[in-house]
């Protein structure tokens, strides 16, 4: 069986092997293609409108600073000698609320005092660490600083501070004046990067100098998390936080059996990160329902294949089977196959200890036949005598062309007496034909007439035993005039 339809398996795994080979080549090609696209192109363009918006965070910022710069209450206020404090408390409470801080503070270089609006809150100690930034801010060479840092006590990284340095008439540094915890108003930015996040298919965020989400579009991840606390991502987490670049970056990492594709950028003027975190599953998706339908179709043409390929070859095995064992001018079985019918015939009827006959049978003068009407009237002769002989045996007769022109009929469940009886008749049926009215190739009557020799097959004789007594019948019928049936006793 394995043997006869190893073929089938062979096709079978040349189809699969073409089919899912091409499908997986087109899939991987995509989805490189694919990868590079997101990677060079789309990460990088979304990056660059989202850093965009962020430069208008900066407005606000900028306008306080710019407010600072155009009064000079708190110059005039230091250089008259800090005296009449409501003066100067009024001012820190306006700047307080109209910029809606925690706090306003004026610090006067040459007392070091620390005033909050109220009063006197404490005097700035140079030796005190927590007083450091303060004289850090002395060497500052612009006119102010904006800080985006995290505030260490409310652990808020959407706020910032302002400290803007007072200079006297000669530039000289005589104070400084803050404000500290000016909540940034994030819901114009937020609303883009909701757009885009939706648009894009990708989780946003904006992480402060020490990874802190400042915020972020990601489901379930608060605000004010630490990056290297957010799953999947916390992979790349020390990679994010150090960046420097001001330019798109990009990393990867995978989670879950997920790839994930992230474009980054430091954003200085805030001291932010950005981070666009794309999955790389919902992009494959499609590609990946591109390739199921290819292997579905390839799965479906290879099943027909198969079936067309199975049901052609095994027609044509059939035929190949069939010319093998019949002869191919009367469709008689060939010799070759009546030896094995004939060898279980005769062991059957051992067994059922039933009579059997074996009748060979000759055309007389079948080369006259040939010289005279020619070769084609000759096999028709064949093809007739084939044709009356089947007609006149039983269903479970057997009938082989023997040789030329011999035939041998195999009559089962038939004794010698019956067996001469049915060949005599098969003889005289033939005797009696006019072969030409069958055919066109000859007009005149055409008589042909045969000679026959029977046997009865003996108890545990051989095969050639047994043909070889009908065949010496045969003769004895040749010898004797033809046109007769003779039998071996
Ligand atoms: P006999 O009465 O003694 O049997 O004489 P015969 O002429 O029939 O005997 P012989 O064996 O001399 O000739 C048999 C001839 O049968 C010879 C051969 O040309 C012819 N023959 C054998 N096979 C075929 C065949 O397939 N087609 C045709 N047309 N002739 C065949
Ligand atoms: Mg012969
Ligand atoms: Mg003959």
């Amino acid at each position: 069986m394995l043997k006869k339809y190893g073929w089938l398996i062979w096709l079978f795994v040349i189809l699969v092997i073409g089919f899912t080979g091409t499908s997986l080549a087109s899939f991987f090609i995509s989805k490189t293609t694919l990868t590079n696209t997101l990677n060079e192109q789309s990460l990088p363009v979304l990056n660059d409108s989202i850093y965009a918006e962020t430069q208008r965070l900066m407005l606000r910022p900028n306008f306080i600073s710019g407010q600072i710069a155009s009064s000079t209450v708190a110059r005039d206020w230091l250089l008259n000698g800090e005296e009449e404090p409501e003066q100067i408390n009024q001012y820190l409470k306006d700047l307080k609320n109209k910029n809606n801080a925690l706090t306003s503070y004026l610090i006067s270089d040459q007392t070091r005092h620390l005033y909050n609006g109220v009063g006197i809150a404490k005097t700035m100690n140079s030796a005190d660490p927590i007083d450091n930034w303060y004289f850090q801010l002395r060497n500052l060479k612009a006119p102010y600083e904006i800080n985006f840092d995290s505030d260490p006590l409310t652990h808020d990284p959407t706020s910032f501070s302002v400290n803007y340095k007072v200079a006297d008439t000669n530039g000289k540094l005589i104070g400084i004046v803050g404000l500290f915890g000016i909540k940034l108003n994030l819901d114009n930015l937020k609303g883009t990067i909701d757009a885009y996040q939706q648009n894009f298919h990708s989780n946003i965020y904006f992480l402060n100098k020490q990874g802190d989400i400042v915020f972020s579009t990601a489901k379930g991840n608060d605000r004010h998390d630490n990056i290297s606390g957010v799953n999947g991502i916390k992979n790349i987490s020390a990679q994010i936080v150090a960046n420097q670049k001001n330019t798109a970056t990009s990393l990867e990492y995978n989670a879950d059996g997920i790839s994930h594709l992230v474009s980054i950028r430091n954003i200085p003027d805030l001291g932010w990160q950005l981070v666009i975190d794309k999955n790389l599953d919902d992009e494959l998706k499609p590609l990946v329902n591109v390739l199921l339908v290819n292997l579905a179709v390839g799965g479906v043409m290879t099943l027909t294949l198969m079936v067309l390929a199975f049901f052609t070859i095994k027609k044509y095995q059939n035929k190949l089977e069939k010319s093998a064992t019949t002869d191919t001018l009367t469709n008689l079985l060939n010799r070759h196959a009546f030896d094995f019918i004939f060898q279980q015939a005769l062991l059957d009827a051992e067994r059922s200890r039933q009579p059997m006959c074996a009748v060979l049978l000759d055309i007389d003068f079948f080369k006259k036949i040939n010289d005279k009407q020619g070769h084609q009237v000759g096999d028709h002769v064949l093809k007739e005598i084939a044709a009356i002989a089947k007609r006149s045996l039983r269903e479970s007769d057997v009938i082989c062309r023997w040789g030329g022109e011999e035939f041998l009929i195999l009559l089962k469940n038939c004794t010698l007496e019956k067996a001469t009886s049915i060949a005599e008749n098969l003889r005289a049926t033939i005797a009696n034909n006019d072969f030409s009215r069958t055919t066109d190739l000859t007009r005149t009557r055409l008589s042909i007439t045969v000679s026959m020799g029977v046997a009865e097959c003996r108890d545990s004789e051989t095969e050639d035993s047994v043909f070889e007594r009908a065949d010496q019948a045969l003769a004895q019928a040749k010898e004797n005039g033809r046109n007769s049936v003779y039998f071996s006793e």
